[in-house]
């Protein structure tokens, strides 16, 4: 299962899922209900659960859609049950157990009881059980463990119950990366699938990136030795500077707080970010770049020639993780997938940049 949640982290939801669906990928995991509506719009047809919850007022429109649910209250089985059986659907529900997240799941100890009234249900079908593990080092934390052990004492005691079916399913891309054993029916990655790992995870090393952000140089100004620039003054010219301008700010995924400590890629060097970086615009100080003009590509994330910008390296200096990076990337950012065409929602899109699956 494929995690696409919050626009497949920036990446573009549809077209990734299009891409992943060709590649073998068997299912996808969504956050909310709208995130799966665009994709069976967008013609996906391959089981889709949202991973989290969602609200009364969606659930008609998801079941109507054949959206997989997380379940983890009485209230909610009550609930989705009335609304399928009004419907004439079977909803597909997944018990997710909280066995140490602590947000969403219902405790180890009410998780045999919601597992018998989904069984007793008529119009619900119990289509996973899973738990998300809390630990960033997946299996090298001693917790990850004292997780596992819960979930598998639920899982016993409903085997012997007979109260399973479906798939059953717990790792995430720390968890798979760390060899959490064992791997039940599925496995949930999202960061890694993008090619992003935490560095000191085993395998980090394996993964490519792919997710480039690029920008282009629109404006060029030599100011005098003294000179202040942008908003607050934060950055002064201590020498005659070549100043670029780049229009590409907050708002497109360069996190405001790269002002005056991020650094970007142009004729493969590195040029630092100067000035806070604002909604529309980003500066940077291109003096020591030879023969920079208007219209240069502007790497923000990604490599050019033999540097590149991870999303950890932009991650570090903003103070967040990697996900937040790619997340970030605007609503007005087009995402161009292979030379050409762009694809379009409901086609196949072409990914010509990706090698293999
Ligand atoms: C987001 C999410 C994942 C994927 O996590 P990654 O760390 O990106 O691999 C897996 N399972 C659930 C329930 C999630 O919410």
């Amino acid at each position: 299962m494929l995690v696409v949640k919050a626009d497949a982290y920036g990446h573009g939801a549809v077209a990734i899922s299009h891409h992943a669906v060709r590649c073998g990928v068997e299912a996808l995991g969504v956050g909310t209900c709208s995130e799966a509506l665009e994709l069976r719009q967008a013609g996906i047809t391959v089981p889709i659960l949202v991973l989290g919850t969602i609200v009364d007022e969606e659930v008609a429109i998801a079941l109507g859609h054949n959206v997989e649910l997380g379940l983890h209250s009485t209230d909610r089985q009550q609930m989705l049950q009335r609304a399928a059986r009004r419907m004439g659907v079977r909803a597909r529900v997944h018990l997710n157990i909280d066995t140490g997240m602590g947000r969403l799941g219902v405790l180890p100890e009410r998780a045999l009881e919601l597992l018998r009234r989904i069984q007793g249900a008529s119009h619900l079908e119990l289509a996973g059980v899973m738990t998300h593990i809390t630990a960033t080092d997946g299996a090298l934390d001693p917790q990850t463990a004292t997780q596992a052990h819960r979930f598998e004492e639920v899982l016993k005691r409903a085997r012997e119950q007979r109260l399973l079916s479906g798939a059953i399913h717990t790792a995430n891309s720390a968890c798979i990366f760390t060899g959490l054993r064992p791997i039940y029916d599925f496995v949930r990655p999202g960061i890694s699938a993008y090619g992003v790992l935490p560095s000191h995870l085993p395998g980090a090393e394996l993964l490519r990136p792919a997710l480039a952000l690029r920008s282009q140089v629109i404006f060029l100004k030599d100011v005098q030795r003294g000179a202040t620039i942008g908003y607050g003054s934060t950055w002064q010219a201590e020498r005659n500077s070549r100043i670029a301008t780049l229009p590409v700010g907050y708002d497109d995924g360069v996190p405001w707080q790269l002002s005056n400590r991020g650094r970007v890629l142009v004729r493969s060097h590195s040029a630092k970010i100067v000035g806070r970086v604002t909604m529309d615009y980003t500066t940077i100080d291109v003096t020591d770049v030879d023969g920079v003009s208007v219209g240069d590509v502007v790497t923000l994330l990604g490599t050019d020639g033999d540097k590149s910008i991870t999303a950890a390296d932009i991650a570090a200096d903003a103070q967040t993780i990697p996900y937040e990076i790619t997340c970030s990337v605007g609503k007005r950012v087009t995402r161009v997938y292979s030379s050409d065409p762009i694809p379009t929602t409901g086609q196949p899109s072409p990914i010509v940049e990706e090698q293999s699956c």
